[in-house]
């Protein structure tokens, strides 16, 4: 279990959890569709969710850019194909992989989902670097730990992790 896990402060820190064998490999899998997003030109960021068993629920990519639609985060995304199908009993033991740390919406999409667990890749202090100062990049400065603190029922989250491999798509990608 990470120190970082069970971590509800609101202050940046950019010192990578260590993940085991299983969470390094979904969230590769993760990162892998933040490259996908990219190269169809959308904001690279991808999203899968496993089930405690194993199996995987869903994977997403932000397609914002492909759909002209804002909320097409790759979490919410993937809370999409995923929530229609399967039980909040199963998503409850399921973990949700971002290559990104969820915004405020995805967090709330998590919430609702009634998902227990997040992995994520890159923190959201350090994406600022690359969203820079223009508008329509900047996020709301509300961490995912302080939403998920909010809930009523327990939502784990490990991260960052894997910051090198999750920042590469990142790079050269964002106007400043
Ligand atoms: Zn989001």
């Amino acid at each position: 279990m990470s120190a970082m896990s069970s971590s509800s402060a609101t202050k940046a820190t950019t010192t990578e959890a260590t993940l085991s064998a299983r969470d390094g490999g979904y969230l590769r899998q993760a990162i892998d569709w933040s490259r996908t997003a990219r190269e169809r030109g959308n904001r690279p960021f991808g999203a899968v969710i496993v089930s405690a068993a194993g199996d995987l629920l869903a994977e997403a990519y932000c397609n914002t850019t492909e759909t002209a639609d804002c909320t097409g985060h790759a979490e919410t995304n993937a809370v999409r194909l995923a929530s229609p199908h399967v039980s909040r009993e199963v998503l409850a033991t399921s973990t949700l992989y971002s290559s990104g740390e969820p915004c405020v919406m995805c967090a709330g999409a998590i919430f609702w989902a009634n998902i227990g667990r997040v992995v994520f890749g890159i923190d959201a202090v350090s994406l600022r670097t690359f969203r820079g100062e223009l508008a329509v990049q900047r996020d709301a400065e509300l961490s995912c730990r302080d939403v998920f603190a909010a809930s009523p029922h327990p939502i784990e989250c490990v991260g960052p992790a894997l910051l090198a491999e999750s920042r590469a798509p990142h790079v050269g990608f964002w106007q400043v």
